[in-house]
């Protein structure tokens, strides 16, 4: 059995395909050394041997340890020097690094190798007593704080105190002599937290070092992370051994962090910062805020030569926007890490439709690129322009977007006040992995400090959300809870809005709209429908979601719930009426109050619409959703009917029901108040036929609800066409108009044979058909649900990705069946599952002809669709 991979000296044992064994940092450096780029020499321990380590109760897999030593010395005669010489030491860095990135999530250690001993090597090497020292220091730091876990702050203290004493702030005021100082503390301090010496043993390091990688693939922040982005636990992750370079070591020396393109707009355009005289952590932690690579093209314009021609060896060879780190050593250049970029929906959009214009990549691998959630960034909505807002501060604009809410000033704050429903923005000084769960919970974040490459940021544009940094105007006072700039005092529970687009921090609530969207958005558009099979409709109950589901390109309208019509305070009034009457000549007075207000919204609808379909949905209220309930409601339905208080009372009394959602609704009130759909079909019919004589063309499908039996559609469908008819006798127009069902109870998808000689089309209803099969209520699921998610009893919620096992086989029964008895039935979906483009793939799948979900997410819809294709 292999553990260990090495590279070095132009050539590598592992490959860019090999990110499952090797991790993505492992798989990127073994592929930049096969490339001839320089990177320093190491190794990389397989996640395989971590996943062993775990396996055989945290102990390194035989033979694993051999292997360490033997390329260790590879890297000794590479490098030309030895671990643990006193004379002419070799350093590493012992990295984690899994498949999939998780940026600042897991462990490193730097300068690993240093003990008394070989210091005095180090500062005969580099004749620099002071840079080896503050060498030392950093590395006891990161070795007490990551291997042994001691809390990084109290070596963060002493550091402080030492510059106190000497009256200085910056850590590049300290001396040689100072160092040397702090390292006895440190080791003190060590020694104090772990009633151990510091181990002085390379090899003693090494090993400590290697487990703390690997036990930091269960850390906490680590564990949060994959959940969030739903990456499997058992991957482990490879350890990283790699020789040290120094871009400490003078101002010939540097360190930086970048992408090939800009990762927030996509602009072809190499995007760097570097920090010169520093190591590579301290731009990282966004502890310095670095300088623009523009600088670097100044100070040493053959060193960003070179790097920019590696850019684009790296872009051409793996045909994608790179991020990568380097570090110059006095004057000669090292790349440290490459690996596919994290990248805005914006960025994605343009790299991939300007990667197919370079020829880089063909159509198909650019739909493959964009993750179809990843457009909803796109749809959120940007401050209005035309707004007079105030701002009070700028940052820099991490992550593009709007953010509106309330400032909190600490993650766990974050998490209660959003499970509150409040909208809060994070604002910290700087963000540390620890703040995950904050950042998640928040509308948007807020740094003071750290640079474009932080961890703010780059988690912040993971994550789609606007996020504002180093934005050094503001001075945060977290005990107690305010920031401020200048004269003005941001105090927590205040509202502030961010602009992640130009990192403007304003005060109070700003209005926002939608954007405009980028040519290269409807360009991805173009081609997903190219490609796709599925047509994408939208669920649009008004005339304002029909022209927003248009503009997304819907190719219909595939469920206007004709209930949700009534969501306004006037309607409202007119529908309990209906609800409430005893007779029926109460309610076809009510029901002549309520058609005109149906007529007109579906004229509005199919004008919109412009001739694609429009699936109309006949009423399907569960009556519970629309009795009043206040006393004043029941007061003012008293006075318009004409009623008692007390009738009302207990009509509606008699109204309830234990199982609403199982109750008097969908085609039951139509069969048991005939009068009601026969007011509706007029209403549609008229309103067709009205366009129709001024040449609009409508296709109104009607759509029968919670049909669970043949006969039930088969008398709602004698009643539409029996109306229908009359209707366009009187106007003297022709209309084509179809009839169909929902399916979305389980007794329908297993009739389907029968109940499809009735229909012309199916709309799987799933978020009724998940309740019925599931046996889960929609109204009460909530309260256990993720308790089953969190102890992974089951992957996921059932109302958001539909249950293929379960719910998704009646689906294909119901398909089959009804294609059986009628070859032409058309098939599609309206529930929430429309939208999620893992259902949206087992839709494409079962042969669906279409998919319908809100408005907003028909574009990921139409991304999802032609993925499922490809
Ligand atoms: C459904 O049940 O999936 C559906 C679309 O109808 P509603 O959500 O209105 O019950
Ligand atoms: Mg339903």
């Amino acid at each position: 059995k292999k553990y260990v991979y090495y590279f070095g000296d132009g050539k590598a044992e592992g490959t860019a395909q090999m990110k499952d064994l090797l991790g993505g940092k492992g798989a990127g450096l073994a592929e930049m050394t096969n490339l001839g780029i320089p990177v320093p020499s190491g190794f990389t321990i397989t996640t395989e041997a971590c996943r062993e380590y775990f396996k055989q109760g945290k102990r390194f897999p035989n033979g694993m340890w051999e292997e360490v030593l033997t390329h260790l010395k590879r890297v000794e005669k590479s490098m030309g020097c030895k671990f643990g010489d006193p004379k002419n030491p070799l350093l590493v860095s012992v990295r984690s690094g899994a498949k999939f990135s998780m940026p600042g999530m897991m462990d490193t250690v730097l300068n690993l190798g240093l003990n008394d001993d070989t210091l005095k090597g180090l500062i005969d090497k580099t004749n620099n007593e002071r840079f080896a020292y503050d060498t030392y220091r950093r590395f006891i730091t990161m070795f007490g704080s990551i291997v042994t876990d001691i809390d990084r702050k109290k070596f963060e203290d002493l550091l402080d105190k030492v510059k106190e004493k000497k009256g200085v702030k910056l850590d590049t005021e300290l001396d040689a002599k100072d160092f040397k100082a702090i390292v006895k503390k440190y080791k003190e301090l060590y020694k104090k937290e772990t009633g151990k010496e510091f181990p002085s043993d390379p090899y003693e390091q090494l090993k400590m070092a290697i487990k703390a990688v690997f036990d930091s693939w269960y850390g906490d922040r680590a564990v949060t992370y994959r959940k969030l982005h739903g990456i499997p636990d058992d991957l482990g992750t490879a350890c990283n051994i790699v020789a040290m370079v120094y871009g400490n070591m003078g101002e010939n020396s540097g360190t930086g962090v970048g992408f090939t393109r800009n990762p927030s707009t996509g602009e072809k355009r190499f995007f760097a910062e570097f920090l010169p005289n520093a190591q590579g952590e301290d731009v990282v932690a966004g502890i310095r805020t670095p300088l623009k690579i523009e600088e670097l093209k100044k100070r040493m314009p053959k060193i960003y030569a070179q790097l920019e021609k590696i850019c684009e060896k790296l872009e051409k060879h793996y045909r994608d926007m790179l991020d990568i780190e380097f570090t110059i050593q006095e004057g000669k250049l090292y790349m440290l890490q490459t690996r596919v970029g994290k990248r805005t929906a914006a960025a994605a959009i343009k790299i991939a439709v300007d990667m197919v214009n370079e020829k880089l990549i063909d159509k198909k691998t650019a739909l493959l690129r964009i993750e179809p959630e990843q457009l909803n960034q796109l749809l959120h909505p940007t401050i209005d322009s035309t707004a007079n807002v105030k701002v009070i501060a700028k940052g820099l604009p991490a992550s593009p977007g709007a953010a509106v809410g309330r400032v909190v000033f600490s993650a766990q704050d974050a998490e209660e006040w959003a499970e509150k429903g409040e909208r809060v923005i994070l604002v910290r000084n700087e963000t540390s992995p620890e703040d995950i769960g904050g950042m998640a919970a928040a509308q948007g974040i807020l740094t003071a400090r750290g640079g474009m490459t932080s961890h703010a940021a780059v988690v912040g544009r993971g994550m789609g959300k606007c996020c504002v940094v180093g934005c050094g105007a503001i001075n945060i006072n977290e005990e107690e809870k305010y920031f401020t700039v200048s004269d003005i005092k941001v105090k927590e529970g205040d509202y502030i809005t961010l602009n992640g687009t130009t990192g403007e921090v304003i005060l109070g609530e700003a209005p926002l709209v939608m954007p405009k969207l980028p040519q290269e958005f409807y360009t991805i558009m173009k081609w997903s429908e190219e490609i796709s099979r599925l047509q994408v409709r939208a669920n649009a109950d008004t005339p304002k979601d029909a022209r927003v589901a248009r503009d997304f390109g819907a190719t219909g309208i595939g469920l206007c719930r004709t209930e949700h019509m009534f969501f306004d305070a006037e309607r409202i009034k007119a529908f309990r009426e209906m609800i409430v009457s005893d007779t029926v000549e109460q309610r076809r007075k009510a029901l002549d109050k309520i058609k005109p207000y149906q007529k007109e919204d579906f004229i509005g609808i199919f004008k919109e619409m412009k001739g694609l379909p429009v699936t109309i949905r006949l009423l399907d209220p569960p009556l519970h959703e629309f009795l009043p309930k206040t006393e004043e409601e029941i007061e003012g339905l008293s006075n318009d009917m004409g009623v008692s208080v007390r009738r009302i009372k207990a009509k509606i009394k008699s109204l309830e029901e234990f199982n609403p959602m199982l109750g008097h609704r969908g085609c039951r009130l139509g069969i048991t108040y005939p009068e009601v759909y026969e007011m509706q079909v007029r209403a549609i019919m008229e309103a067709a036929c009205e366009l129709a004589k001024k040449k609009i063309k409508v296709i109104p499908e009607i759509m029968i609800p919670l049909v669970a039996h043949v006969n039930e559609l088969k008398i709602m469908k004698d009643l539409t066409v029996r109306t229908a008819e009359e209707v366009m006798k009187a106007y003297n127009v022709k209309i084509k108009y179809s009839v169909g069902t929902m399916i979305e109870l389980a007794r329908a998808a297993i009739t389907a044979d029968q109940i499809a000689q009735e229909a012309e089309f199916f709309s799987f209803g799933t978020n009724d058909l998940t309740q019925s099969v599931y046996g889960l209520s929609r109204d009460d699921a909530g309260k256990f649900l993720p308790f089953y998610i969190d102890h992974k009893i089951i992957d996921e919620d059932p109302f958001i990705s539909i249950d293929t096992e379960g719910v998704g086989q009646i689906m294909e029964i119901a398909v089959k069946r009804g294609r059986k008895t009628n070859k032409n039935l058309k098939l599609g979906i309206c529930g929430e599952h429309g939208g999620d483009p893992a259902s949206i793939e087992f839709c494409h799948k079962i042969g669906l002809n279409y998919v319908s979900c809100s408005p907003y997410r028909v574009p990921i819809a139409k991304l999802a669709a032609a993925h499922a294709k490809l």
